[in-house]
């Protein structure tokens, strides 16, 4: 196992993965920028480092700066966390070099996957079903046109290293895909450096349903159940279940199966997800996340596993702790992501001061989050603040408790996204699970 681990991220889920390792009994190094250098969080650790001068996104982003810091502070494991440097190919690479094991998959099966038309051609080859679109890369728009005719419009243009809900247009006439393939090739270009785009058929009001996969280095991939993540503004998500109220017994088996064909198609390991779209009684494959979601703790409360201390076993060479047998599903988990966002002015940034804070607790509530009175939550990064995440033996039961905690939390001096999750968790159609990725804008016009 290993002796020390370097937590390369920062907010909830640096004390995650602090949290994971603490409980194993592995030294931690906390990694911090210079306005990050305040936060409660870093002590923690048992170490911590600063990584960068300047408030900004660079510090968490920079290879030298991480493998430096693990150097120095004798770590011999990263954990990336999400965003930042989690899936970046070159950053695994390079840990390797420097004798570093990177918590999570290896780097050539990051860059396969990572980029979206790659991975979309490897599902293809396995014959895990994808929506219907371009084989590949389009390379002539007049190919892109004959492709949208045969399949018909709307078609969506994606950025093949997109991210985020980044980089995609829809286009519902040729005149229109044109210009598609344009701005989404540039916005691609300037956004990720990259400027390959690939073409989808634009499915109405899809729901976005995903795998969550778990494999180790001797070959064994398992399924740990699914998460609807439909609740969704600009292609991100807010709210997460599982299971999800979509699927009947025979797709919940057959989108699992699909999930780990294609985690061993990739020769994964680690914790992954496998995202697919469904619409009716179909679904379509569209990306794999080589790292910890966001959302993974609503499949630890099903699922009865700690996510982050499987990866961090199947990276120190263990063999998966269980086998797809031995995984069994109870009750009902809801995640709400609460970010220092108003989402009465469009969602805006609403970082600064956290004057009052007052987190819900009881039966069935889990909070990750790394904030507290007094902590100032920097402009500089990602706006998530909190993660209150609920569990109960049925759905209905968990949508009464996530109400209950929404109305206990007090988050003071900034604004958050808990008003619109009271609405959301109270709304007919989402109480009866009737809802898909449209829903958030029909209702509340975001
Ligand atoms: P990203 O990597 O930027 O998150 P994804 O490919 O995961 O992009 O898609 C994000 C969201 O965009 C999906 O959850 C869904 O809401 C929407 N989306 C993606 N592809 C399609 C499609 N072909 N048709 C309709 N909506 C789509």
């Amino acid at each position: 196992m290993f002796h020390r681990v370097l937590v390369a991220n920062r907010g909830e889920i640096a004390l995650r993965v602090i949290r994971a390792c603490r409980e194993m009994g592995i030294d931690t190094v906390a990694v911090h920028s210079k306005a990050d250098e305040d936060a409660a969080y870093l002590d923690f650790a048992d170490d911590r480092i600063c990584i960068g001068p300047g408030p900004s996104a660079q510090s968490y982003l920079s290879i030298p700066g991480i493998i430096s810091a693990a150097e120095v502070t004798d770590a011999d494991a990263v954990h990336p966390g999400y965003g930042f440097l989690s899936e970046n190919a070159e950053f695994a690479r390079t840990c390797k070099e420097h004798g570093i094991a990177f918590i999570g998959p290896d780097a050539e099966t990051m860059s396969r996957l990572g980029d979206k038309a790659s991975a979309r051609e490897l599902a293809m080859e396995a014959k895990v079903p994808t929506v219907p679109g371009s084989p590949g890369l389009i390379e002539d728009p007049n190919d892109a046109v004959a492709i949208a005719e045969k399949i018909g419009y709307p078609v969506l243009i994606k950025a093949t290293a997109g991210g985020g809900g980044r980089g995609m247009r829809v286009a519902s006439s040729k005149i229109s895909l044109m210009s598609a393939i344009h701005q989404a090739r540039t916005e691609a270009e300037q956004a990720f450096g990259e400027g390959g785009v690939y073409l989808e058929k634009y499915l109405e009001r899809p729901r976005h349903v995903e795998v969550q996969i778990m494999a180790d280095n001797f070959g064994n991939v398992i399924h740990l159940g699914e998460r609807e993540c439909s609740v969704q503004r600009r292609h991100q998500k807010l709210v997460e279940e599982a299971p999800s109220p979509a699927l009947d017994t025979s797709m919940r088996k057959a989108i699992g199966r699909a999930a780990v064909k294609m985690a061993k198609a990739a020769k994964y390991s680690g914790a992954g997800t496998v995202e697919f779209l469904v619409a009716g009684k179909e679904f379509y494959f569209i990306e794999v996340n080589c790292r910890i979601q966001v959302e993974h703790p609503v499949t630890e409360l099903v699922a009865g596993i700690d996510l982050v201390k499987e990866q961090i076993r199947v990276a120190a060479g263990q063999k998966l702790s269980r086998d797809q047998r031995n995984v069994k599903f109870t009750g009902h988990a809801i995640e709400a992501r609460i970010n220092a966002e108003d989402p009465a002015r469009d969602f805006r940034p609403s970082p600064g001061l956290i004057t009052k804070y007052i987190a819900p607790g009881g039966p069935g509530v889990r909070i990750d989050s790394h904030v507290y009175a007094g902590y100032r939550v920097p402009p500089n990064y990602d706006s998530l603040v909190a993660k209150l995440i609920v569990y109960a033996d049925t759905r209905e039961e968990a949508l009464d408790r996530m109400s209950r905690a929404l109305d206990e939390y007090k988050i003071e001096g900034i604004k958050t996204t808990i008003p619109i999750h009271q609405e959301i968790v109270r709304n007919a159609f989402f109480r009866r699970g009737d809802y898909d990725t449209g829903f958030l804008e029909e209702f509340f016009s975001v």
